[in-house]
């Protein structure tokens, strides 16, 4: 669940209370009502395309094998088509156009909900800091993976019969 101890409101301890029915991390001093709800994050990811093209990406620090999405936090106030929209150009460094959403996929491993879809880029991606390679293939040639986006890849994957 989450490994913090101390109630952010008045330091007392926090402890697994009954709720409403469900088990949460409380505080345990009567006179403060803190409950840590523990709700997910939600996520913008995009499946980017180019053309006839998947682009999929490999961040710092990631193993050589190991590409993605596009994927980042939305910001205060800011709608999920324009943090997809931004997290592409920041990443990618060029911009693109939202031509579908995909979906909602919960990630609970990771407590987050994602929001997920499909941009359309223009020009070829200027890499920056983030992304250290991308990689080009043919929807045929997608194989999606198990956890976090990897749902939402297979499922826009089959919608359009891209796979055989
Ligand atoms: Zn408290």
């Amino acid at each position: 669940m989450t490994d913090f101890k101390y109630c952010p409101l008045c330091a007392s301890s926090l402890a697994v209370q009954e709720r409403d029915g469900k088990h949460r991390l409380a505080c345990t001093n009567a006179a403060c009502e803190y409950v840590h709800w523990d709700n997910p994050t939600p996520v913008v990811a995009a499946i980017v395309t180019q053309g006839p093209h998947v682009l999929l990406a490999r961040a710092r620090g990631w193993a050589a094998d190991r590409f993605f999405l596009i994927a980042g936090f939305l910001e205060r106030g800011e709608h999920p088509d324009d943090a997809v929209l931004r997290e592409v150009r920041e990443e990618l460094g060029v911009s693109g156009h939202i031509v579908e959403f995909v979906g909602y996929y919960n990630f609970a491993l990771r407590n987050q909900i994602l929001f997920v879809f499909q941009v359309e880029i223009t020009s070829d991606p200027v890499l920056g800091e983030e992304i250290v390679e991308v990689k080009r293939l043919l929807p045929a040639d997608v194989v999606p993976w198990e956890r976090g986006t990897g749902p939402a890849v297979r499922d826009w994957l089959e919608r359009h019969r891209m796979r055989p």
